[in-house]
């Protein structure tokens, strides 16, 4: 039931199979090509399985049907992303034609990808930067310089420790502090980026350098 589906240029569909296929980059329609249905995905019809390849324009918001902004329900993430997956796991093209087993791998890569990157606040406030058209922080590795003596500082309170747990400890909590409250930060610049500036975005990025910093001091801590 899809001859009426133009794929493949023209080659035409060769089988049912090679049918339920699309070319790369096209857009996708509001309604699945196959069985009519409505898609509430840009990459697989629930209803008959056919896969679409992600369209050039969707980011991984629109690939998990979210708004695309930092506030974003991590359990509606999580919910989408096992639907998604259960829908396009290779194993259910198991047998099918190449082509199709091809693209349920490199969608569950994009799948896969696109969940790490929202479901962490600090990926995700990194990706929304770039969105809006900001330079990556891994391009722009610049931080306050406030935090940099603060990292120092407590560097050498860590060698100052000299391996005393109970120290060692409070200063983990410092640490996780700064960050925690680094992150709420973040949330309000990465919440309103649409409006944001320069200034605002280069405040963005050196604030997502400094949890890394953050992170760094964190993973040299023996484990409390
Ligand atoms: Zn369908």
């Amino acid at each position: 039931m899809c001859t009426e589906a133009p794929v493949f240029g023209s080659r035409g569909p060769k089988s049912k199979h090679t049918a339920l296929m699309t070319t790369p980059g096209q857009t996708v329609p509001s309604k699945c090509l196959s069985c009519h249905a409505s898609l509430d995905s840009p990459i697989v019809c629930t209803g008959c399985h056919r896969l679409y390849p992600m369209p050039d324009s969707a980011d991984y918001f629109a690939l998990f049907k979210l708004e695309r902004r930092y506030r974003i329900d991590p359990a509606e993430l999580d919910r989408r992303f096992l639907s998604l997956t259960r829908n396009i796991h290779p194993d259910f093209f198991t047998g099918k034609p190449d082509e199709m087993r091809g693209l349920s791998v490199r969608l569950t890569a994009e799948l896969n990808d696109g969940y790490r990157i929202l479901k962490d606040p600090v990926l995700r406030a990194g990706y929304l930067l770039e969105r809006a058209g900001g330079a990556a922080a891994a391009e722009d590795r610049s931080v306050p310089p406030e935090v940099l003596t603060q990292v120092m500082l407590l560097r050498e309170e860590m060698e100052e420790a000299d391996g005393d747990l109970g120290a060692l400890n409070r200063i983990g909590d410092q640490v996780r502090e700064h960050r925690e409250h680094t992150l709420e930060r973040i949330a309000v610049l990465a919440d309103d980026l649409e409006s944001a500036d320069e200034d605002a975005k280069s405040g963005l990025r050196t604030l997502i350098n400094s949890v890394k910093y953050y992170d760094k001091l964190l993973a040299e801590l023996p484990l409390a």
